[in-house]
């Protein structure tokens, strides 16, 4: 297998040499919140396998969901046919999402969420002005990762994508993400928050007429290494993408079920949005399904002949798929049966506690939480904040460390992340923080 692996399997986000010289884990087996190898090796999951997991793994309420739906049909379309996981499912998110969010469009990823909600947002204003509509461009987020198709690379900021991949992608507005960014000396720039919050509001007001949508990860950008926007900011782009009719695009794909301390994260400042883009914890790991959800006023509007462009034009051959939706639906019923808010929230404390002793670690220059989400930042030197030469792949370093120790997790560059699943015991996830903290130390010994 591992031969087949290193000549076959086409990894992504690997360094192209990386997979031949290290070896990978090849897991066989999840038992709880554990990951078993091909060689009996045991790993705790620390990041829920791609921030997706939420009851674990074997979990007996969603394996039965699934078998039970399997003995009836693995997949049917929505393209002109039904089932009843899919709309069962698509009553249960519009029950628990906020706002008047009363439609659910099926696809099979977060990408294809953030996909579909670009697509319907700039689509919506053709079908209210009745032909081509100037309001074509984008207000996104610098920094912001939204997925890896073309649209979602377009919408997202991460450089590097624009640099590759520029000449593909569409133009958009980018705003500066509101983040308390350190200078060289590692102080937070004097009245940088206030000038983010300044620009965005001068980026809408000067481009309303043109802006088809606003795409932000609310609260906290996750793959940016979880950056915490300060309290209000999401509150102040509602309230001026109101004021111009733009619609609120808010992508929950990694921050929504919980992981944030509310079931969605936009709950936290009472923000309704126009589009919820949904994927990951949605079916809790187990099989691939996103939604993307909007609301009457944006379906109104595509209510009318499909002869005369009154559609949406944009379906996926999974979209919807039964066993997804059965995965998800049981997923949801367990979160609920099982108070999970509320666990989060015990996580949550215990997270600090356990991370605080880091905090004054010369070799960590922040410790960001936001509920369930970590991302522990490692710096070269905590004086002057400035970073490890890239060369020392110092992120990677401290996961290799944890996978020594039986944890499992997954840096984003040198800011060592945390995603514990929402259901995970307390007394793990205090092993997690644990070995955590023991890989990250040996790896800077080793580094010394
Ligand atoms: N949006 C956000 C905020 C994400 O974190 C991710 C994945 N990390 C995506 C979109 C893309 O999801 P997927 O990998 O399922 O396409």
């Amino acid at each position: 297998l591992r031969k087949w692996d290193n000549d076959h399997v086409w990894h992504p986000f690997a360094p192209m040499q990386a997979f031949r010289e290290e070896k990978v884990p090849i897991i066989e087996r999840g038992e709880g919140f554990e990951l078993i190898d091909i060689e009996g090796n045991r790993y705790i999951d620390g990041i829920s396998s791609l921030w997706c997991n939420v009851h674990g793994h074997q979990v007996p309420e969603v394996d039965e969901a699934i078998k039970e739906q399997l003995a009836k049909i693995g997949h049917t379309t929505l393209l002109g046919l039904s089932s009843p996981p899919s709309i069962q499912l698509a009553k249960a998110l519009v029950d628990r999402a906020p706002g008047d969010l009363s439609k659910v469009f099926y696809s099979d990823s977060g990408s294809t969420a953030v996909e579909v909600a670009i697509k319907l947002a700039f689509q919506y204003h053709q079908q209210k002005a009745g032909g081509p509509e100037k309001r074509t461009r984008f207000v996104c987020m610098s920094n912001a990762y939204h997925g890896d198709t073309v649209g979602s690379v377009s919408v997202g900021g991460i450089s590097l994508f624009h640099r590759i991949y520029g000449n593909l992608l569409f133009e958009t507005i980018q705003v500066p993400t509101p983040v308390a960014l350190r200078t060289p000396e590692g102080y937070t720039r004097v009245g940088y928050l206030e000038h983010c919050v300044a620009e965005m509001e001068r980026l809408i007001r000067e481009n309303h007429e043109d802006i088809a949508g606003f795409v932000i990860e609310p609260l906290v950008q996750g793959a940016a290494g979880m950056q915490i926007h300060p309290t209000g900011y999401l509150k102040r782009v509602r309230e001026l993408t109101r004021e111009y009719d733009i619609p609120l695009i808010c992508d929950e794909v990694a921050v929504g079920f919980g992981r944030t301390g509310t079931f969605f994260a936009c709950e936290q400042e009472e923000v309704e949005p126009d589009f919820l883009c949904l994927a990951k914890g949605i079916s809790a790991g187990y099989l691939p399904l996103a939604a993307t959800m909007t609301t009457d006023k944006v379906f109104n509007a595509f209510l009318g002949e499909p002869q005369e462009g009154k559609t949406f034009y944009h379906g996926h051959t999974y979209t919807g798929n039964p066993l997804a939706c059965a995965a998800a639906l049981a997923s949801l019923e367990l979160f609920e049966q099982q108070n999970l808010l509320e666990h989060i929230g015990k996580q949550t404390a215990l997270i600090a506690e356990k991370l605080s002793p880091l905090a004054e670690h010369p070799h960590v220059g922040e410790i960001r939480q936001k509920g369930i989400m970590v991302g522990i930042e490692l710096v070269g030197s905590r004086e002057g904040m400035l970073a490890f030469p890239t060369t020392a792949r110092m992120g990677h370093q401290v996961t290799l460390e944890a996978r020594k120790r039986g944890l499992m997790i997954r840096p984003l560059g040198d800011v060592i992340i945390l995603m514990p699943a929402p259901a995970m015991p307390l007394d793990l996830l205090g092993e997690v923080c644990d070995i955590t903290i023991e890989a990250i130390q040996a790896a800077l010994e080793f580094h010394a």
